[in-house]
């Protein structure tokens, strides 16, 4: 079981400006008092009581914790220490500086498919090196891949947010209904038993975006996606047949056009603006659907656990953006 340490963190940590906020609470730069570094502090709000609506649960914390701890790897966060109180748990992490990779992206005149295999490249390194250990993330999406800093020259990429990562247990099955519409995996949105491979649906344009969730969620059930050329005219083959392999396809080989090529920047940027809209427009939206998933949740073979939580969830509808849901409604079956 993981160890949280009791005293005070603030005895040991100067607490700085808000880096950035989740569901469950914020990221603090830190400074550790003794050495003088700087660090990010996550600040967990935890549940009050057995009752409680608000905050997550000890075990929750504990199982990122405890997936943090055996994760040593330079594209992934890495965790320094956990502090407890009564009512939040602190973790100290490494701190990233350089921001969310697609604003890093979406900031450059051009970017050209070599620039964008090297940030690849990282980002399955750290997803590689977790699949090696039983891990999956199981949220991987444009926010929680973070640049250390983004005025390097290769700059290290860092992949964030374990709040959803499961270690797989040989023997046992994983289900769950968490993630993001449109990077969710085809078997999360059937409730089938999970493996690493749902993590590799992985994409910065989403190719199964329809005009609502619940047409993006279809289409990925459907496997029905096509590389619009308004959006892919620009990209080689190799770089679409890539996409094409993770969705299960052949590889060929067109290495050449892969420095002519570049991104189309006009349209990555429309994306990002449009995704951080969504960000927001889904916080409502999504509310809806996972109740509906919630009752689909119900009807094949919920634990009791699993039915606690859908209840604790749908009365956090009400108030509560959507991710919030999230953890909630992971299970083990
Ligand atoms: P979510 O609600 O998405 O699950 P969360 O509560 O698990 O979020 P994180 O996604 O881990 O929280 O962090 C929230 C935000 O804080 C991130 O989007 C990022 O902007 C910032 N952040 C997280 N970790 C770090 C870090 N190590 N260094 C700097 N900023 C960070």
């Amino acid at each position: 079981m993981a160890v949280f340490k009791l005293e005070n963190v603030e005895d040991l940590y100067e607490i700085g400006v808000v880096l950035g906020s989740g569901h469950f609470g914020q990221v603090r730069e830190v400074r550790e008092r003794a050495s003088d570094v700087l660090w990010a502090g996550k600040f967990l709000k935890l549940k009050r009581g057995a009752g409680s609506r608000l905050g997550l649960e000890r075990k929750s914390v504990e199982k990122e914790v405890e997936i943090l701890q055996s994760l040593q790897h330079q594209n992934i966060m890495g965790l320094k220490d956990v502090f407890e109180s009564k009512a939040e748990v602190v973790l100290i992490i490494e701190l990233i500086k350089g921001g969310e990779l697609f604003d890093f992206i979406a900031e450059k005149e051009n970017l050209t498919e070599t620039e964008a295999i090297e940030f690849m490249k990282q980002i399955l390194e750290g997803v590689k090196y977790m699949h090696q250990k039983n891990i999956g993330h199981f949220d991987l999406k444009p926010e929680n891949i973070m640049l250390l800093d983004k005025h390097a020259s290769n700059a290290d990429i860092k992949i964030i947010d374990f709040g959803m990562a499961q270690r797989f247990i040989q023997g046992e099955e994983y289900r769950s209904l968490g993630g993001t519409p449109q990077y969710i995996a085809p078997e999360i949105i059937n409730y089938e038993p999970l493996g690493t491979a749902a993590d590799m649906c992985l994409s910065g344009l989403s190719p199964f975006q329809g005009e609502t969730d619940e047409e993006t969620l279809k289409n990925i059930v459907a496997m029905n996606y096509e590389f619009e050329p308004h959006y892919f005219s620009q990209t080689s083959n190799m770089a679409k047949d890539f996409i094409q392999k993770l969705l299960v396809k052949d590889q060929t080989t067109q290495i050449a056009k892969r420095n002519r090529s570049s991104i189309n920047m006009k349209s990555f940027r429309k994306f990002n603006a449009k995704r951080k809209w969504r960000m927001s427009f889904n916080m409502v939206s999504a509310c809806n659907r996972f109740t509906r998933l919630q009752l689909l949740c119900k009807a094949r073979s919920p634990g009791e656990e699993e039915l606690r939580d859908c209840e604790s969830d749908q009365e956090d509808t009400a108030t509560k953006p959507a991710s919030l849901l999230r953890r909630r409604l992971s299970s083990n079956s």
